[in-house]
């Protein structure tokens, strides 16, 4: 018998590759990494388990990665709801930001965002926001794995005053969670309507340099490239063409409106594309293309956008939606079939953010992000497809257990911290006093 420190089996296992499911498996993790995938019985023979989780009615899914996110953005749920994107940001968003994003702000949000994403069967999210390391601390305190954009504008706020600044303070802290297994970093600089030519020219550098992703927002309206024509004399993604940032460390972020020759352009040079469809209808931006993208080969994978434009951090929500919608805009029942939009919610997203090799599958070798769906409630019953199921039947008050590198995060529904205490109280406590400041902010 080989000693590990966890076995659970499972009704259901859905390691996305290869597809579809396996019944009555169990996954053994040992030091935080899958040590075997196997038939329940073949496993009692071989390995004596410190921890036997047994999960009878249960699928078991790769946890699930929300590829963008602005996390502590959770404090400002519900703000500005109704509004276009442009009068979203100029009259909500920059100036109540202006006013309350702080340290304190962007670790207590955070850790709210932390909290309903693995609540929601979410291991693992790629955030851009101001104070990246208030934001690494919060999660990383939660149990999440992140990772963290260093996030660049030329505006000034409370944490920055030019784009070196950011870039500056970003690095730093890259620096301070440089040995930390859970965190790592994209330089992030927000849009092209935010960032100037010689920031872009830099962070390209930069991205070279410590072999990170480009993680920014692009044609997410028409707006956006109304502008860089009247500006620049180029649309967005030309602009960055010549600045020589489109390659496949760009991550592009809505790409609601491209056409098909950028659609070439991001296939070839191996961009990745993430769609965030609430956030998209919401601010009503339009509907990303990803039928046409699958067919031209970009790789597509999924976000949900800040709680401020959402207004939910549910990615298994954006994962149904995505599949929705890309049968009622192309008129194919057949487009985005739910083994692809579950791939897009998993190794996708991890391969975008250069994590495909640790995370996004149930495989040997590979860190033991886990997400548990009990069927026992009549919401969720019957189940004859696994892979289907997840997709279009469940929602995310059926995530009951979540795993992230092997520590078991989420049990029974509650997130507890690594000494073993239940974190919703603590991490809802700061909340209301946020809510207050932002009301009287609002009056
Ligand atoms: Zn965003």
């Amino acid at each position: 018998m080989t000693p590990v420190d966890t076995v659970i089996e499972c009704r259901w296992v859905v390691p996305v590759r290869p597809g579809g499911a396996l019944e009555h498996h169990a996954i053994a993790i040992d030091q935080g990494k899958i040590a075997a995938l196997l038939p329940i019985e073949l496993s009692r023979r071989r390995f004596q388990a410190t921890r036997r989780v047994e999960l009878p009615n249960h699928i078991v899914t790769p946890g699930l990665v929300n590829a963008h996110t602005h996390a502590a953005m959770s404090l400002f749920r519900g703000i500005g709801d109704d509004l276009p994107l442009m009068r979203w940001l100029n009259e909500r968003i920059w100036p109540l930001e202006k006013a309350l994003v702080s340290e304190e702000f962007v670790y207590d949000g955070s850790r709210l965002a932390a909290l309903e994403m693995l609540r929601s069967g979410v291991t693992c999210c790629s955030d851009m926001y101001f104070y990246p390391h208030a934001a690494a601390r919060g999660m990383r305190n939660v149990g999440m794995r992140t990772v963290v954009g260093i996030i660049a504008v030329e505006f000034p706020s409370a944490y920055a005053t030019d784009a070196d600044d950011y870039l500056r303070k970003g690095l730093a802290a890259h620096d301070e969670f440089r040995d930390d297994p859970l965190t790592s970093f994209t330089l992030a600089p927000h849009a092209p309507y935010t960032v100037a030519d010689a920031t872009f020219e830099r962070i390209g550098m930069l991205a070279e340099e410590l072999d990170l992703p480009v993680h920014l927002h692009l044609h997410e309206t028409r707006h956006e490239i109304e502008e860089s024509l009247a500006q620049f004399g180029v649309r967005p993604l030309q602009r960055l063409e010549r600045l020589g940032l489109v390659n496949e460390r760009l991550i592009a972020v809505h790409a609601v409106h491209v056409s098909e020759g950028e659609m070439r352009l991001l296939a070839e040079r191996g961009v990745s594309v993430v769609h965030c469809p609430s956030s998209n209808l919401k601010l009503a931006s339009g509907i990303a293309p990803i039928t046409q993208m699958r067919q031209a080969a970009i790789p597509v994978c999924l976000g949900t956008d800040g709680a401020a434009s959402n207004n939910r951090l549910d990615l298994l929500g954006e994962m149904r939606l995505a599949a929705l919608l890309a049968k009622g805009a192309s008129g194919d029942a057949s487009s985005l079939p739910a083994s692809e939009a579950l791939e897009c919610a998993t190794i996708r997203g991890a391969d975008a953010l250069g994590l495909g090799q640790k995370i996004g599958t149930i495989e040997t070798g590979k860190e033991a992000d886990l997400a548990a769906f009990d069927l026992s409630s009549p919401e969720e019953s019957p189940c004859f497809e696994p892979v289907s199921h997840i997709v279009y039947a469940s929602g995310r008050n059926a995530v009951s257990d979540v795993w992230v590198a092997g520590r078991h995060v989420v049990r029974t529904r509650q997130v507890v911290a690594e000494a073993g205490q239940e974190l919703s109280g603590v991490v809802l406590m700061p909340v209301p006093a946020w809510q207050n400041r932002c009301w009287q902010y609002l009056k």
